[in-house]
Formats: C-alpha cells, structure tokens, sequence
C-alpha cells in the first residue's frame, strides 16, 4: 500500500487521514474535498454557529495549526467527479486524476430538497458553514416569522435556535409527529410537546405543496406566511459522483462488516472503503444494515476504515465495525442522547424520570431484548445503558435497572 486516496474532507475523511498516519502508514495520503474549509464540525451550525455564540473559528475538527503535521496533500475546492475501479484511479472537478491503491470513500451527504427551492432567496437549508451564516444573517436580530419544513433532528435544532434568538417559528411536518424516524411516535410527541411549551408551533400531518415568495404553500390551498423558510427534509448520500463507478449503491454505497465496498456483481472491491453519512453496512452487533447520519459514528468509521485496510495490506484479518449507534441533539434546553436503535413496532416504556418533568430515560426493546434507549436531559442516566446493550440484556433487566434510578 504506498498511495491512499480519501474522497472527501469532513468528518470521516479527516477520522481515516489521521489514522493512517496514527498507524504507521507512510505512503502518500491525499485529501479531496469538494468544499474550500478544512474539515470542520457541523453540529454547531444548527445550535452555536447559528445563535452567533461561536464564530466560525471555533468550528475547526482540527487546530488550524496542527495540519501539517498529518503529512497530508489537502485538495480542497475540487470534487472527484468519477471512480475507475478498474485502473484504480480517481478523476476529478478539475481536470486531474489521482492513482490509488488504497480509497476511502467519505462523501457524506447533502440535504434533500424540495423541487423549486432553488429560486427563492429566503429559502435555507443547512449542512454547510456557509449556510449556516447565511440564515444567520437573517434570523439573528429576531422578530422575523420562520418556517421550518421538516421536524427531524435539524429541523427542530434549527427551530430551537431561530426561537432563542426571538424570532417566531412554525414546524411543519408531513408525519403525525416530530423525530418519528429517529425516536419514533411517542417519544417524538413528548419532545414536540417539550417544544410546543417553548412556544414553538409545530404543526403535524401537513403537505407542503410548493414554496411561494410569501411564504409555503401547503396542499389544499393554506398560505403559511414567512419571512424565512428552512427546508430540513433530511439528506442524501453523496453518491452521485459513483453512478457510472461499478459499485453497488442502495441508499449509499453498499459495504461489508469491514466497511470494504462491493461491486454491483456482489464481488468485493479490494483497497475501496468507505465511512460516515455515506454508507451502509451490515453491523453485526444488531443483525441489521445500517446507514448512520450521525457524528459518532463518522468519526469511528473513518478510523475504522483506514485500520480495515492497514490491516488487509499488512496481510491481517480486518476487525468487523459493529458499534453501538449513538448520537445527541440538543434543541434549546432539550438534550436528546440516543444509544442503540429504534423502530416503529418497539416496545416503549419511560423507564426513569417523568416525561412532566423533562427529565426522563425512555427504553426501546423488541422480542425480550432491549434494543436502545433515549436520555432527555439525562446524561448519566443515558450511558450505563451501553453496558447493558453490548451484554445483549434482557428487556426484564433492563426494565430493572431503569427502577434503580
Ligand atoms: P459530511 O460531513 O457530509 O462531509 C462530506 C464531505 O464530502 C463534504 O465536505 C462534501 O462537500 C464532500 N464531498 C461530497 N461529494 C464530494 C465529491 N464528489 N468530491 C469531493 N468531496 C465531496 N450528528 C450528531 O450526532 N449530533 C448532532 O448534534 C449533529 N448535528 C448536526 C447539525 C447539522 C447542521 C448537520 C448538517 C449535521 C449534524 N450532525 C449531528 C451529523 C454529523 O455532522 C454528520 O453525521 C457528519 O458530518 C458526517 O460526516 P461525514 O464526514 O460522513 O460527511
């Protein structure tokens, strides 16, 4: 292994460019990203970037100072435009081609959007610094009417935030409750409800027909005025770039449980991994594919990816990635931290703490297993969970434990 490519400069592509060289490797690593920033957080652009507590410089995933020492070729401001599995060979935005014999695919995702966003100037969405500071602009003086479209995880970050800084804010959500896809029904009408008493409209089961310069247009004819739309729909992986590549992509680029890439002939791809936003993998811990739009788990796929492929180039068997998903949210005064997994059909139960109190642990099992547990201002309550989840406890113990709190 003597040259390594990683496509993509966030999260995952900074995780894996540092582990390499954490690891020993000494060939040469180059870094494309399509983005002209170092690799910076995003989760600050819904929360502190956004309520103008931190300015972009606090934002680094990385001291600015500390660059150089990872010994890394930084290519920013140019995409890969197209992957030659075949010559082992990356094309790119500007006119240049890199050889690899190692890639690390790390593209992450961009945000849904609605089909005439694009044309008008007071429609947001946010997934870069630079549309962070640009809704910023908008909304940091207050008394501005903001519609959020879309009550996931950013949309109610984006909703908390706009409503702190004074601005009145309406949700709209096409489902019949907010976070549904990540916490499911119950708990995510606990938490709208949490926000409700914030002052926040959130109003469920509603279609968004179109945006108007005046505002959103809902289906059956309702004009919800605004003076500022966010669109947060959710995103997409960044797969595009690969459509004409060979590899198989389903909502991601599909990989094994060594996050090594695959071919659309089911054969795998040697040396082409992927990590973070942008791929699914089987995770064998919970018998499931998975697709992760979470911090944690970029950072630790993009470590996981590059010792996968030390591993194999030293002639050693690669470890399967199968962590315990988790990630947080945290939305005004509502901190959200998730372990394991949820699904519509789980069985539910608050487990400590009272939803009245805003204080609670929520557990989610299936079949006698526990299977995840949400935290909402419950930090410590939150993280034993871990134990009990890598133990594959029961529900009854689980259950149990929660009593003890
Ligand atoms: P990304 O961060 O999406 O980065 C991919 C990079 O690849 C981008 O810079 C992109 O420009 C670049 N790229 C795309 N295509 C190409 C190409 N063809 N060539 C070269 N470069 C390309 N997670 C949590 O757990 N908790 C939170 O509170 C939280 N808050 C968030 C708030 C916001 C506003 C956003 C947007 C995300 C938040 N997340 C949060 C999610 C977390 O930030 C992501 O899971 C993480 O950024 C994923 O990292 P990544 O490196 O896989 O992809």
């Amino acid at each position: 292994l003597e040259q390594v490519v990683v496509i993509g400069a966030s999260l995952a592509g900074l995780r894996a460019a540092e582990t390499l060289r954490s690891e020993g490797f000494e060939g040469t690593v180059t870094v494309v990203g399509a983005e002209t920033h170092r690799p910076y957080d995003r989760p600050p652009l819904s929360k502190k970037l956004l309520a103008g507590e931190w300015e972009p410089d606090r934002i680094h995933l990385r001291q600015p100072d500390s660059f150089d020492e990872l010994d890394v070729e930084w290519k920013l401001g140019v995409a890969a435009s197209h992957l030659d599995l075949d010559a082992r060979r990356v094309d790119l935005s500007d006119g240049t081609s890199l050889d690899f014999d190692g890639c690390i695919i790390a593209t992450g995702a961009g945000c849904r959007r609605l089909p005439d966003q694009g044309r008008h100037a007071h429609v947001h969405e946010v997934r870069t610094v630079d549309d962070s500071m640009r809704l910023r602009a908008e909304i940091a003086d207050g008394g501005r009417h903001v519609v959020v479209i879309g009550a996931g995880f950013i949309g109610l970050e984006v909703a908390a935030t706009a409503k702190q800084l004074g601005n009145q804010v309406t949700v709209l959500e096409g489902a019949s409750a907010p976070l549904i896809r990540g916490l499911g029904a119950e708990m995510g009408a606990a938490i709208g409800a949490m926000h409700e008493a914030n002052g926040i409209d959130i109003r469920c089961d509603v279609r968004v027909d179109r945006l108007d310069p005046a505002g959103v247009l809902l289906e059956g004819g309702e004009l919800v005025e605004s003076d500022v739309v966010v669109v947060g729909i959710g995103v997409v992986p960044a797969t595009k770039w690969l459509d004409d590549s060979g590899l198989e992509i389903r909502d991601g680029v599909v990989c094994d449980e060594t996050l090594l890439a695959w071919r659309t002939d089911g054969s795998p791809v040697p040396g082409v991994y992927a990590a973070g936003d942008v791929l699914r993998w089987p995770n064998a811990l919970f018998g499931e594919e998975m697709r992760i739009e979470h911090w944690t788990n970029a950072a630790e796929q993009g470590a996981a990816a590059a010792r996968s492929m030390l591993a194999v180039a030293a002639g050693e068997a690669p470890e399967p990635y199968a962590p315990i998903p988790f990630f947080w949210s945290d939305q005004a005064d509502i901190r959200i931290q998730f372990l394991g997994r949820a699904a519509d059909d789980d069985e539910v139960l608050v487990g400590a703490g009272s939803i009245a109190d805003g204080k609670f642990l929520t557990l989610y099992g299936r079949e006698g297993k526990l299977h995840g547990a949400l935290g909402v201002n419950a930090p410590r309550w939150v993280m034993p969970i871990r134990k009990l989840l890598l133990a594959g406890a029961s529900w009854d113990e689980a259950v149990a434990h929660a009593a003890t709190l």
